[in-house]
């Protein structure tokens, strides 16, 4: 059965005036109704639709469905960090994360199920890819925390959406774009361009296309600040390598006005030399940016380890100190596996114990 998320507005209009067979004029004023209960009120059952006459209620019913994931598992961190583990109607599973902090809150959601790109220091990485998420899948991720958090009032708790979980979104560019559309909709989710972020490896020819269809705010996953170090750790570098990123990157951020955010992972002895932040110095002036440096997060049976605190300090001295803007993100939620990915990967390691 074909899903409500998977359709944004105009496609819900088309669909609603051929299955139900409404003039224009009153089609705009149900799909309006539909998404004010469902987008706005949250409510996944049709008999809560009031706003809809009965018979119409039925119809959609049989039509499409507003059902949500089941939530396999949740943890919550020390930290108030909470991990929702989803299980999908295909009985895949797929996580979410909630991250608050004292000024704002942020949900950090998937693409994929699994991924290709095999970043050699990512637990997602580890896991084959097994599908891209439909748009539904996509936002049900959202409808899920937001019915968990009760967060279906005027005041938002969730500020911020981050496509930063399982996958490389820009693989999944099509229902990336639709749920972007739900999300940015007025009558939809109502969340404005700078308070969405897509971060990608580095697929370079979405990258311009994004610029053109989606506008978000852009993370790019850099993790290297070299050609040599990047094909080391990101396999994905000897398809697009860093020169084509920042080229792609360049239009991006002249496109959408805005400085695009860099991703940097600091591993001990790999990528956190001072030769290294000299290097990303030099990438970081060829197009608008800022930095996130991360610190590790090491899990079961990788070979990286986390940078020293004195290296990292050192290391942000210098980006610094070449004029840019550069922040050192704690992980969150450690005590319920902070590194994207764990926590699928720890579930499924436990199915095949049992
Ligand atoms: S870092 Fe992102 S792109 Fe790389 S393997 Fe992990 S999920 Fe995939």
């Amino acid at each position: 059965m074909l899903h409500i998320s998977d359709l944004n507005y105009e496609d819900l209009k088309q669909y609603i005036k051929k299955e139900i067979e409404l003039d224009e004029k009153k089609t705009s004023m149900r799909v309006n109704q539909i998404w004010k209960f469902y987008y706005q009120k949250g409510f996944s059952d049709y008999n809560l639709f009031s706003n809809l006459p009965a018979e119409l209620r039925n119809k959609l019913y049989n039509l499409l469905s507003i059902k949500r994931p089941l939530i396999k598992k949740k943890q919550i961190s020390k930290d108030g960090t909470i991990k929702w583990l989803l299980e999908l109607e295909d009985k895949n599973l797929v996580e979410t994360v909630y991250i608050p902090s004292d000024t704002h809150s942020t949900l950090c959601i998937s693409s994929q199920v699994g991924c290709t790109l095999n970043c050699k220091f990512c637990h997602t990485g580890v896991q084959p890819l097994v599908k891209n998420l439909s748009s539904n899948e996509i936002i049900n991720q959202i409808m899920v925390a937001k019915d968990e958090l009760d967060d279906w009032g005027e005041q938002k708790k969730i500020n911020n959406i981050v496509y930063m979980g399982m996958g490389e979104p820009f693989y999944n560019y099509e229902n990336i774009k639709k749920s972007v559309q739900i999300l940015k909709d007025e009558n939809g989710l109502n969340f404005s361009n700078k308070k969405i972020t897509i971060s990608t490896s580095g697929i370079s020819p979405n990258i311009k296309k994004a610029g053109d269809e989606i506008g978000t705010y852009l993370a790019l996953s850099l993790h290297a600040s070299n050609d040599e170090i990047r094909n080391s750790i990101m396999p994905i570098n000897k398809k697009y390598n860093i020169q084509d990123i920042i080229n792609h990157c360049n239009e991006y951020a002249k496109k959408n006005n805005e400085k695009i955010f860099i991703e940097y992972v600091l591993l001990k002895d790999v990528n956190d030399s001072e030769q290294c932040a000299k290097e990303l110095s030099k990438i970081m002036s060829k197009f608008p940016s800022k930095l996130n440096l991360i610190q590790f997060n090491p899990w079961p049976g990788v070979k990286y380890l986390p940078s020293t605190e004195e290296q990292a300090s050192k290391f942000m001295e210098i980006i610094k100190n070449n004029g840019h803007i550069v922040t050192l993100r704690k992980s969150r939620g450690d005590d319920i596996l902070g590194a994207c990915g764990q926590l699928k990967t720890e579930s499924e390691r436990e199915r095949r114990v049992i």
